[in-house]
């Protein structure tokens, strides 16, 4: 009954309108590469259930060992903390790097600058003083994807898109798929707030979403669906299940 009196639909992208099933281009090692470092790389994204995670660990699987004494936690939105041997170490975005007070050196910003510009999404791995790596991950659209859009401007519901990706990156999916109101580097909090601000206009709001960054908005919006294979706190606390 409310999807059917929908005025805007919230998307997430990773998972929701990409397949979700992204893989590695390029790990950019800006320090002499060392498997004990490497093995701190895996243990952080084989403890992660984030789909970049899984490209991750697949990429580097061969010669990594699993360090049972590291623990993590995740940012939602910005990526996932470790913890070895009493060091902390990070892998995640640039808001991520910044909020530690690491800045990127000329090339690593160059690399960036081109990975970004060929819509990859960039991770970095790095400690509280070096960056060790980039990596540069792609995802494919979902084949429906497109069609599904066109059908729902056809019902003149406005699409938008939350994603807590880069931007530049944001903007070429959300034009292959056909939307002009995009939003990137959302953090979930953002997400839902966003919402709340298009009901308070009076619109009735539907979210899709399949992460745990996009529970809050899916629990903030009138009707909301998650992708049956993400998160189970998406499924949790979405409306329904695809
Ligand atoms: P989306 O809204 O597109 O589903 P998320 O909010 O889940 O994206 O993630 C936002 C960003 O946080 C990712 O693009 C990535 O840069 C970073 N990130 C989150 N979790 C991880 C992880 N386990 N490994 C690397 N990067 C991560
Ligand atoms: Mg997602």
């Amino acid at each position: 009954e409310m999807l059917a009196r929908v005025d805007v639909l919230c998307l997430d992208k990773t998972g929701t309108i990409t397949k979700g099933k992204p893989w590695v281009n390029e790990m950019n090692w800006f320090v002499p590469e060392e498997s004990n470092i490497k093995s701190i790389l895996y243990t952080m994204e084989k403890s992660s259930e984030h789909p970049l995670a899984d490209a991750i660990v697949d990429f580097i699987k061969n010669g990594s060992e699993f360090l049972k004494d590291l623990t993590i936690h995740n940012v939602t939105g910005q990526g996932v903390v470790g913890v070895y041997d009493s060091k902390k170490y990070f892998i995640g975005n640039e808001a991520l790097l910044h909020q530690n007070g690491m800045n990127l050196s000329d090339d690593e910003k160059q690399w960036l600058v081109d990975q970004v510009s060929l819509a990859r999404t960039v991770v970095f791995f790095f400690d509280e003083s070096r960056v060790f790596a980039g990596i540069s991950i792609s995802d494919q659209l979902k084949d429906s994807s497109k069609n599904a859009i066109a059908l729902l401007h056809n019902l003149d519901i406005s699409c938008v898109i939350l994603t807590g990706d880069n931007e530049q990156v944001a903007k070429v999916v959300a034009k292959e798929v056909g939307i002009n109101r995009v939003y990137g580097n959302v953090l979930p909090a953002e997400k839902s707030a966003f919402i709340e601000k298009l009901q308070q206009d009076g619109k009735v709001v539907a979210m899709v979403g399949d992460g745990v960054n996009d529970s809050a908005a899916l629990a903030q919006a009138d009707v909301s669906i998650a992708m049956g294979k993400g998160s189970d706190i998406a499924m949790e606390v979405a409306t329904m299940t695809i």
